[in-house]
C-alpha cells in the first residue's frame, strides 16, 4: 500500500503489476484507488501518472458519496443489530463477530481499503449464510415451504434466486437492509417454489406472506443496492 498527497488530499494506492501496455487507474473510494500498469513500470512513472491525474481522481472520488469506505466504518448494520466495528493492524489476519457483545473486532496487517474489504467479507459471507438460513428455517416452520440447497453470492443486481430443483440463492448482502426487507426478499424466493414466474399469482400469493409486499418491492428496486458496501 502507497501513500500519496494530491492538492493536499491523502490517497492510498495499490499497484497491480500484469501483463498489460499501459497504466491504469480504478478509483475505489474516495480516498483510495487501485493502479494497474506493465510488469517493468518504474514507480516514478506511476508517480507521474497519478500526479498528471490528480484533477480527475480528486473530482471523481468526490462522487463515490454511496459507497462509504470500508475502513471508515465504525458501525455495520446487519438486520436490525448495530455491529461497532474496530480495526486494529495485527501480525495475522483474524475477524471476530461478537454477536453478544455487538462488535466486530477486524484484527488486519495492512490496513488498506483492498484488504480490509477482502478480509471482512471473507467472514461476513458465511456469517450472511447463517442468517439468512436461520430465517429460511422460521419461515417454513410458519409457511410449511420446502427448499433444498441454500448458497450465498455476490451478484451486485441481483437479491435472490431459485432454481427448478428448488434450490435457493441469495445475495450475501443482503443482510445490511432492515429485517423486513430481507424477509421479503427471502419469501419472494420460497414463493417461487411453487410459482417460477411473476404472475399476478405469485403476487398475491407473496402478499398472503408480507402483507407489505408491495412497498418492500419498490423500495429495493429504488434503493437497494446503495446498501451494498462491497462491490
Ligand atoms: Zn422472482
Amino acid at each position: 500500500m502507497n501513500i500519496i498527497s494530491l492538492q493536499n488530499q491523502s490517497f492510498e494506492y495499490e499497484t497491480n503489476r500484469k501483463g498489460i501496455r499501459s497504466i491504469r487507474l480504478k478509483l475505489i473510494s474516495q480516498n483510495s484507488f487501485q493502479i494497474s500498469c506493465p510488469h517493468l513500470t518504474p514507480d516514478f512513472l506511476i508517480k507521474k501518472f497519478i500526479k498528471d491525474n490528480s484533477l480527475w481522481i480528486i473530482n471523481h472520488s468526490q462522487k463515490i458519496t454511496s459507497k462509504k469506505a470500508i475502513l471508515d466504518l465504525k458501525s455495520l448494520q446487519i438486520l436490525e443489530n448495530i455491529y461497532e466495528i474496530q480495526w486494529i493492524k495485527t501480525q495475522r489476519d483474524s475477524v471476530i463477530i461478537n454477536e453478544d457483545e455487538q462488535k466486530i473486532y477486524s484484527n488486519i496487517t495492512t490496513i488498506s481499503e483492498t484488504h480490509a474489504k477482502k478480509i471482512l467479507e471473507a467472514k461476513l459471507r458465511p456469517f450472511a449464510l447463517k442468517l439468512i438460513k436461520k430465517e429460511l428455517q422460521d419461515l417454513s416452520k410458519e409457511f410449511g415451504f420446502k427448499y433444498n440447497n441454500v448458497t450465498v453470492r455476490n451478484q451486485s443486481s441481483r437479491y435472490g434466486s431459485c432454481s427448478g430443483r428448488g434450490n435457493l440463492n441469495f445475495n450475501w448482502q443482503i443482510i445490511f437492509f432492515s429485517y423486513p426487507q430481507f424477509r421479503h426478499i427471502l419469501l419472494h424466493e420460497l414463493t417461487h417454489l411453487d410459482i417460477k414466474n411473476h404472475s399476478s399469482k405469485f403476487w398475491s400469493q407473496l402478499t398472503v406472506y408480507d402483507s407489505n409486499c408491495k412497498n418492500h418491492n419498490l423500495w429495493l428496486k429504488k434503493e437497494g443496492t446503495k446498501y451494498f458496501l462491497f462491490s
